[in-house]
């Protein structure tokens, strides 16, 4: 860990009480709360959790017909619950169904705070949570960051996508007070232009910050520009990169672009309850966040799986009472790692390996079984400095157009080379490679390698 400078401390210490206090919000007591219960057993973050789970049902069951509807239908009375296991007994809830339900979802009186998903996958579903889940996921997330040694206060760069337009004046006003005091300044990853990138690079080169957290792949692209044209001028910072996956190939060009070995930190989240799990300095699989969620790896009918198993997502909120969310479908696909292996780093937060691509990254066989579209990142990967950036399109109609940005090892062997080793894995589907100079990341600043048009 660095040590920490004057700003930090001060930021720390007394910026960040005063502004906490004035703005109501007991973050740091949160904070302090969860920088103790990380080191406690896994047994006993399991009881917190079945605490705090039970109280989240029979909250859902007094004060919301559609948790009280699904409840008796189940036969489930939450008053009874005993075990995290209890929960395999009520069905899983899907984004569409959360989305249809919502009015009977919301617990009526809450105050409640609104987000929205960024629509990548399909139409954004707007959901509500209480000021308090909002205080345990910045929590969650201060604890998380500083892991990575972006504690509170030090200089960051987010290379992020596009904020949404604050709603009026007072609220941007506050917003961009807040980042001014955290130092946290916050580019656009969706610009990814040759000037945009070396913008960004100006900016890296002006601010040295502890910390760039980025959009993962965006990021990415950024490293290499950066080891390209040889322009880093910097002493190692750490990169925690999120929102999209990391594949391993991304590391190591992270680390040299910005970093050190062991300087690139993992997270994982989604909108509807930020951070899932992250990475610590220990590198060995994502901590998840148990004192806020309860994650269960389930196959599809929401059986929970064995651990080392790779199946859905499936996520509780503990703490969100104004709309629960109650086994919610990330459509994320991952394993559990076994309780009984306790990570480097002592604490006794369970962890998840094996991220994979979200499930909707099935492609279509002619046979109608699917593909899994990590099979183009597993290709591509293999070959090394010859592809920059693609991205695999299938049509309608089956076929698959596959759009490739050539790398600084390119030959003209590439397209026949990446056939021969797609074939077996897409049998008689079309497939169309086009070499293309940029692939332009979707409006949330996110970039998709698979697409499938349905
Ligand atoms: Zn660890």
């Amino acid at each position: 860990m660095q040590p920490m400078d004057t700003y930090t401390a001060l930021y720390r210490h007394l910026l960040w009480p005063l502004w906490e206090a004035v703005r109501g919000r007991p973050t740091r007591a949160r904070l302090a709360y969860l920088e103790r219960s990380q080191f406690r057993p896994p047994e006993e973050l399991e009881a917190l959790q079945i605490g705090k789970l039970r109280r989240l049902l029979v909250h859902a069951a007094t004060h919301s017909p559609f948790y009280r509807r699904r409840f008796r239908a189940a036969g489930f009375d939450p008053a009874r619950l005993r075990s995290l296991e209890d929960l395999e007994r009520l069905p899983l809830l899907s984004r569409e169904e959360a989305q249809r339900s919502q009015a009977e979802m919301i617990v009526p009186g809450s105050p409640l705070l609104e987000k929205s998903t960024s629509g990548t996958t399909g139409q954004p579903f707007r959901f509500r949570y209480s000021p308090d889940s909002e205080v345990w996921r910045q929590a969650i997330k201060l604890r998380a960051y500083g892991w990575a040694g972006a504690v509170p206060g030090a200089k960051t760069v987010h290379f992020w996508g596009p904020a949404a337009v604050p709603p009026n004046r007072t609220k941007a006003l506050k917003i961009a007070l807040d980042r001014a005091l955290r130092r946290e300044l916050y580019l656009d990853c969706a610009r990814q232009g040759e000037a945009d990138l070396q913008a960004a690079v100006d900016v890296l080169r002006r601010l040295r910050p502890t910390c760039l957290i980025g959009f993962t792949q965006a990021t990415v692209q950024l490293g290499r520009f950066v080891l390209r044209h040889g322009l880093r001028s910097w002493p190692p910072m750490r990169v925690i990169c999120g929102a999209e996956r990391l594949f391993p190939q991304d590391r190591p060009v992270l680390e040299a672009a910005f970093g050190a070995p062991g300087s690139v930190f993992e997270t994982y989240g989604c909108r509807e309850f930020m951070l899932i799990a992250s990475e610590c300095e220990a590198h060995q699989g994502l901590h998840l966040s148990m004192e806020n969620l309860v994650v269960e790896i389930v196959d599809e009918r929401g059986r929970r799986l064995p651990d080392g198993e790779v199946g859905q997502v499936v996520v509780t909120d503990l703490h969100n009472l104004a709309m629960p969310l109650i086994r919610y479908v990330t459509s994320d696909l991952a394993a559990a790692m076994p309780a009984s292996a306790r990570c480097a780093c002592g604490r006794g937060l369970r962890r998840l390996s094996h991220l994979e691509g979200r499930q909707q990254d099935l492609l279509r066989g002619r046979d109608g079984r699917g593909i899994p579209g990590i099979v183009f990142n597993s290709v591509i990967a293999g070959l090394g400095g010859k592809v920059d950036q693609f991205q695999a399109v299938q049509r309608r109609d089956g076929r698959i157009d596959l759009f490739l940005v050539p790398g600084p090892d390119y030959d003209e062997r590439v397209v026949e080379g990446l056939r021969h080793r797609l074939a077996p894995y897409l049998g008689e589907l079309p497939l169309h490679v086009h070499v293309v100079h940029t692939i332009p990341p979707l409006p949330s600043g996110k970039r998709r390698h698979v697409v499938i048009e349905r």
